[in-house]
């Protein structure tokens, strides 16, 4: 899996707050990937409930 996150973040911190481990919210979010093994299923949880939809997941 892989996660990106695309042009639109408003910095909500939805993503931080469901999966610290991988999202950290500056300006806008990035994703760590390093940290994504074992943390999938909360990296789709925070795609879902981003209230822009810019966390794309390629499986
Ligand atoms: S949930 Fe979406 S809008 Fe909110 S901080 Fe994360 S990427 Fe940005």
């Amino acid at each position: 899996m892989y996660v990106h996150i695309v042009a639109g973040c408003i910095a909500c911190g939805a993503c931080e707050s469901i999966c610290p481990n991988v999202f950290t919210v500056y300006d806008t979010a990035e994703a760590n990937n390093e940290n994504v093994p074992g943390f999938e299923a909360e990296c789709r949880d925070a795609a879902s409930a981003c209230p822009v939809s810019v966390i794309k997941i390629e499986e």
